[in-house]
């Protein structure tokens, strides 16, 4: 099945509104195992509507568009969609209906303006909204393009969401046949390219299934989909071996919550002391909700005056051996341990660039974790720019010690 995306909105065009409505289509298309072959976001424009439509209906047997649906000058989803097939609107009793009640149980009367969202195209189906006034559209078999379905949802994201759940993908999955089940594999500290290489054996192997890799600054996911349960287990097991120690988490975690799941279970606490990472680590880790059983907290010691005064480093060593400096690192990891009173203490300085600093390259950075054995250090040469190695600087803080709880 050829399925389009059709995202509607000047907004959508200019950077006040980011098109999220159809990313999250495509996942809930995924999960049935389907995916869009094409995506395009449109202005509020009669004519480059209609011209899209056209085109939509050569190629494609599913269209799903979002927004413009609402009762104002600039919302004309339907009545471009009807006109280019060709046929009329119609008033639909139901979503009139549904349209008083909705305003009825404000104590409010609706605009005249509203009355336009209870018309649907002639043939169409409406999809009711539960939680607004404009109702969706089901259309299929439009006139001269048999098997071909339309569907129109609201702009406003809950709306949109509520309707696809409840009424679209019912009717999807009858069409798509068995529900599609996916394995993800987070794997941490291994680039795409080497990961890509080690697994392909596996890969191949299990070739009936569908693979995807996707890396991110932080980690790299293994993604494969399949209709039978049972054989995505066995490519897990199959896996196992082959990934080791750098297989990170599965399902939905990520590298933090991989940490923090290993933290409570072994009842320990970490603390953080953050020179150019500016927060950005304790960021990712109080995102996760209950972080608070593991993680206690941490300093952003940028300067030096702040890495001396809240942290008491030594004034001497910050002069002799510079603040992007391994030993930096493991004072700071050391000081915030012992401030804190955590099992763990991470410390992490380097420069984020853009120029060097003090004699170290950009994207050099210095990580110490302190803990009850003892303290260890790692350099890092890190590519990209300034936000890039703040994110990936955070990504090896939470690696090394995600390894090290491991293998503890
Ligand atoms: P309503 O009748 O409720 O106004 P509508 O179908 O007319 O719905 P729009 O007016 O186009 O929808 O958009 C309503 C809201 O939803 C706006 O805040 C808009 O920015 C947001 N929105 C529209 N399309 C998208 C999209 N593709 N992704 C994310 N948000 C969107």
């Amino acid at each position: 099945m050829r399925i389009e995306c059709i995202a509607i909105g000047t907004e959508l065009l200019t950077t006040r509104r980011l098109d999220t409505n159809s990313v999250w289509l495509g996942e809930r298309l995924a999960s049935l195992g389907l995916a869009f072959h094409r995506k395009t976001a449109v202005g509020d424009s009669h004519e480059d509507l209609a011209g899209l439509f056209r085109e939509a209906l050569t190629r494609s047997d599913l269209i799903i568009t979002t927004g413009g649906l609402g009762p104002t000058f600039d919302d004309f989803t339907k009545e471009c969609f009807a006109e280019v097939l060709g046929v009329a609107l119609q008033e639909d009793a139901q979503s009139r209906e549904d349209m008083l009640a909705f305003y009825a149980a404000r104590k409010r009367v609706p605009p005249a303006s509203n009355f336009k969202q209870a018309l649907l195209p002639a043939g169409a189906e409406a999809l009711r909204n539960p939680v607004g006034t404009a109702p969706g559209v089901w259309w299929q078999d439009p006139p001269a393009h048999p098997g071909a379905r339309i569907v129109m949802l609201p702009g406003v994201p809950r709306e949109m969401k509520r309707m696809w759940e409840e009424q679209v993908e019912p009717r999807l999955r009858a069409l798509a046949g068995a529900p599609v089940h996916t394995l993800r594999m987070v794997v941490a500290g291994v680039p795409e390219s080497a990961l890509d290489e080690r697994t392909r054996d596996v890969r191949e192997r299990h070739g009936h299934l569908d693979w995807t890799i996707l890396a991110s600054l932080t980690q790299v996911e293994l993604l494969a989909r399949h209709a039978d349960p049972g054989a995505l287990e066995a490519v897990r097991i199959d896996f196992l071996p082959v990934l080791g120690d750098d297989l990170a988490a599965t399902g939905a975690a990520n590298l933090e919550d991989a940490v923090l799941d290993q933290l409570r279970a072994r009842g320990e606490t970490l603390a953080v002391a953050e020179s150019m990472t500016g927060g950005l680590l304790a960021a990712r880790l109080t995102a996760i909700a209950g972080a608070s059983e593991a993680f206690l907290g941490g300093a952003t010691a940028y300067s030096a005056m702040a890495k001396a005064a809240l942290l008491g480093v030594p004034a001497d060593l910050l002069a002799a051996e510079g603040t992007v400096s391994e030993a930096t690192s493991r004072a700071l990891a050391e000081a915030i341990r012992a401030k804190l009173g955590a099992t763990w203490g991470l410390g992490l300085t380097g420069n984020a660039g853009p120029g060097a600093e003090g004699g170290a390259p950009v994207g050099t950075v210095f990580i110490a974790l302190a803990g009850p054995g003892g303290i260890e250090s790692r350099t890092y040469a890190l590519p990209g720019d300034r936000v890039d190695v703040q994110l990936r600087a955070t990504a090896w803080a939470l690696d090394l010690l995600r390894r090290t709880l491991r293998n503890g």
